[in-house]
């Protein structure tokens, strides 16, 4: 089938073409659409017909809310990968990571303790720990700011929970626990700790990792993500918040994550980290060189590493660009961008400075086009 296309917000006419000048480009959110070229090649083998009286129960045959096969889906693709060991834990799903950053929060804190744990990250971070946190107003963890303000007090024998986004969201950085001893428990978010954004070094071995199909296949929409865990206790903890939570994920999102993880393990996962690799790697080249014309404006700087699964040394290939505005009295950022028809994502939202912006590089072809054009302009003004 031919896709029906839906026109870009900065294009209009009956098919798409004719350019809207005065539209703003869209460099906000991380919408993962740079993989839609790639689903479209593969249509028909990653297309789920369900018939009306399939799958209606609350459980699987074997009493359990979780796919088991597409467990074993998941196992195969982080051995194949590199990225992740998963044999001999345990394996829990969520409605996006999402859910289960929440699920990981209430399994990690004391309960009914005469303290809260105190939930930290360090800056520039991804805003959701924090406003998550907050939100849910537990009595049994609050969020307690950066773990700068922590990293000296070890006399402080309260639990802490620790986020770690790595790579990082924003600036792509392997990052790695600030906070050490027998009282902090780590969250690993690893979201984007795959061959399309970053060289896997090593297979990650973290107590609690939580990954996402939003930014492995790009299927955001599906809200479907996994968490492995070591401890059986966390793994209880974990499995009764999504039971109380939303009794589980979708199984029509577990049948459309099998699905599609079916045709990523096709070639063992070669072709949609190629794409997804190269896609990435050539964007980040484009916005670098069209910034290095100005002084204005920087990026943050990273370097080619040995990637396992290529088996080759890779260029960098974020999936944001962490620009910062040089000039004095660029104080906002975001405002300078905005002037200039962009729109990113103030630092501030990352707890850092507002000299920074967010540049989502993960959107459709379009946006990033439309962003370059955008920042050529602004460069040369
Ligand atoms: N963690 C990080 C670091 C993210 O950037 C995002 C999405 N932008 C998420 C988690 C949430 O992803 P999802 O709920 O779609 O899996």
């Amino acid at each position: 089938h031919q896709p029906v296309c839906e026109c870009n917000p900065c294009y209009g006419g009956s098919d798409c073409s004719e350019f809207q000048s005065d539209c703003v480009a869209n460099a906000g959110s991380g919408d993962p659409l740079f993989l839609e070229p790639f689903w479209m090649k593969h249509a028909a083998s990653s297309a789920v017909l369900v018939s009306g009286w399939h799958r209606m129960s609350y459980i699987y045959s074997d009493g359990s809310y979780i796919s088991e096969l597409l467990v074993d889906h998941i196992k195969k693709l982080h051995d194949i990968v590199g990225n992740a060991k998963a044999d001999g834990k345990y394996i829990i799903f969520g409605a996006g990571s999402t859910q289960l950053l929440n699920a990981a929060v209430y399994a990690l804190s004391p309960n009914s303790s005469s303290e809260p744990a105190k939930v930290v990250a360090t800056s520039p971070y991804y805003s959701v720990y924090r406003t998550a946190t907050e939100l849910f107003n537990s009595r049994d963890y609050k969020y307690e700011g950066d773990t700068s303000l922590w990293k000296n007090n070890s006399d402080d024998s309260s639990t802490f929970i620790e986020f770690v986004t790595s790579p990082n969201n924003p600036d792509g950085k392997l990052t790695t626990a600030v906070l050490q001893g027998s009282n902090v428990k780590t969250i690993y978010d690893r979201a984007y700790y795959w061959p399309h954004f970053i060289a896997i070094p090593t297979a990650a071995d973290e107590d609690l990792m939580v990954f996402t199909i939003s930014k492995l296949t790009g299927h955001a929409g599906s809200r479907f993500g996994w968490a492995i865990i070591k401890d059986a206790d966390v793994y209880e903890r974990m499995s009764r918040y999504l039971t109380l939570n939303t009794q589980g994920v979708s199984r029509d999102a577990q049948l459309r994550a099998l699905k599609l993880l079916n045709v990523v393990l096709e070639g063992e996962g070669r072709e949609l980290f190629e794409f997804g690799y190269t896609t990435m790697r050539d964007r980040w080249i484009r916005l670098k060189n069209v910034l290095s014309k100005s002084k204005r404006f920087s990026l943050q700087k990273l370097s080619p590493q040995y990637c396992s699964f290529f088996q080759r040394t890779k260029d960098p290939s974020p999936a944001y660009g962490w620009l910062k505005c040089e000039r004095e009295e660029d104080k906002d950022c975001y405002a300078v961008l905005s002037a200039a028809e962009i729109d990113g994502r103030p630092g501030s939202t990352f707890s850092a400075d507002d000299r920074y912006v967010r540049l989502s590089l993960i959107r459709s072809q379009d946006d990033f086009e439309i962003l370059i054009n955008k920042l050529k302009k602004l460069v040369a003004e």
